[in-house]
């Protein structure tokens, strides 16, 4: 596959878009400014400082669709142009009241909704921990008991999440569910799996997220397939490496357990394609949603598919990347006919924050991939300026 084809990959970038994007990368490379810049950005924010304007300028621009569902349905038609799909989702973490919770819900049900009029969102998504406090999550999943007042509030997050699997289904919407912190993980595995057990009767409607990071995670990836086969139902995975390597890593030294997560970026790669190759070799049990930047792994999925004379847009295989990472892997994929999908979140500065400063961590802490960013986005501006010197000329 041809990643450098950067007229493709950034079709839909204006010159002043690529040029932000450049220093954006340029920045967020540097692991000291963003850590400082993250920790910075909360406390301004904390004391009410106008830090709007700048932050709007840059990374909000480069990694978010708008606040307003509206913005977002803006960009998913000019991705779906380009034979790129999209899932919205309301990016807001930092709501954490029943109130904010049940926004939340609103707004997951607002994206099935548009999703279900817009051939170009074929799926959505939630984060469990918007929709129930993290709290519950993490005692669910160490196995401690809940208060009464607890117990009512887990219904309550139950409620949401039937609520969102009814609509989905309803409007045949995929529906996915994001994957968090290991000490969360396992109350998300087992809501997960009933309502896989539920609604992927036929064909998968919801899809669990598994991080491969994690040692544990390819057992877990076969013990779903046994209980699937046994319990003749569909899985629908979405297969990632894990976003949260350096907490899991400080909360395991800081508190003494060994750490979940693989031991090197290689054993991490072998699990992941490990997971890859256990799904791609069961297709009829197990559709396969791959979230990754990486072109190793796109060009192993793209090889396996061209080896099994699989076709391009076959519905049980789609790649994923986030809005402003990637383009020269999303354009150029969907323009060779592959199910290609972006994460296009939305939301008001102020709510999305969290998600930014983790995309901005995320670009510091991935080796490799924000230098190619920067090596695509350079070639591509050189070539839009030797055209420009040409036509002067
Ligand atoms: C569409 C989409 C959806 C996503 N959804 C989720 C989600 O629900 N939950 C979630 O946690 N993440 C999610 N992610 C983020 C994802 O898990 C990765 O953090 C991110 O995509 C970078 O991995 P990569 O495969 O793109 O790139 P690569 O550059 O190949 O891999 C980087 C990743 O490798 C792992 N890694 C790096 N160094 C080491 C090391 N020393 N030891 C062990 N492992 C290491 C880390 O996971 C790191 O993020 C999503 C990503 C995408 C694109």
């Amino acid at each position: 596959m041809q990643f450098e084809d950067t007229k493709t990959a950034y079709a839909l970038k204006s010159d002043k878009e690529l040029k932000r994007a450049l220093f954006l990368f340029k920045v967020i490379s540097k692991k000291k400014i963003v850590r400082l810049g993250g920790e910075l950005i909360l406390l301004a924010l904390r004391l009410g400082l106008p830090l709007n304007s700048l932050l709007r300028r840059t990374v909000y621009q480069q990694f978010c669709a708008g606040t307003e569902e509206q913005d977002s349905i803006k960009i998913v038609n000019e991705l779906a142009s380009f034979n790129v799909k999209s899932y919205m989702h309301y990016a807001a973490e930092g709501q954490k009241s029943e109130a904010g919770m049940d926004l939340n819900l609103e707004k997951i049900i607002d994206t099935l909704l548009i999703a279900s009029e817009n051939k170009a969102l074929p799926f959505s998504v939630f984060k469990p921990t918007g929709l129930g406090k993290v709290l519950l999550f993490e005692k669910k999943s160490g196995g401690i008991a809940f208060t009464e007042s607890e117990n009512l509030a887990w219904e309550r997050m139950l409620e949401r999440i039937h609520k969102c699997c009814s609509v989905a289904k309803k409007n045949r919407i995929r529906l996915l569910i994001d994957a968090e912190e290991s000490w969360l993980q396992k109350a998300i595995d087992d809501i997960a799996l009933d309502l896989m057990k539920q609604y992927n009767k036929k064909q998968p409607l919801i899809f669990t997220t598994l991080q491969m990071y994690r040692k544990d995670r390819l057992g877990y990836l076969k013990e779903l397939m046994d209980i699937a086969k046994n319990e003749d139902f569909k899985l629908g995975v979405k297969l990632v490496r894990g976003a949260y390597m350096e907490k899991e890593n400080d909360r395991s030294n800081q508190r003494g357990y060994p750490s979940p997560i693989c031991i090197s970026k290689e054993a991490t790669d072998l699990n992941f394609n490990a997971g890859l190759e256990e799904i791609l070799s069961n297709l009829n049990l197990c559709e396969l949603f791959i979230g990754t930047h990486s072109e190793e792994s796109v060009t192993r999925v793209l090889k396996f598919m061209k080896e099994n004379k699989l076709p391009a847009d076959d519905r049980r295989i789609w790649f994923s990347q986030l809005y402003g990472m990637a383009d020269h892997i999303s354009f150029n994929i969907a323009n060779a006919g592959y199910n290609v999908i972006k994460y296009v979140p939305y939301g008001p500065l102020k709510e999305v924050i969290p998600y930014l400063i983790r995309r901005a961590e995320e670009n510091t802490s991935v080796q490799g991939q924000t230098p190619r960013e920067l090596e695509l986005i350079q070639k591509e501006r050189l070539r839009r300026r030797k055209i420009k010197g040409s036509q002067k000329k």
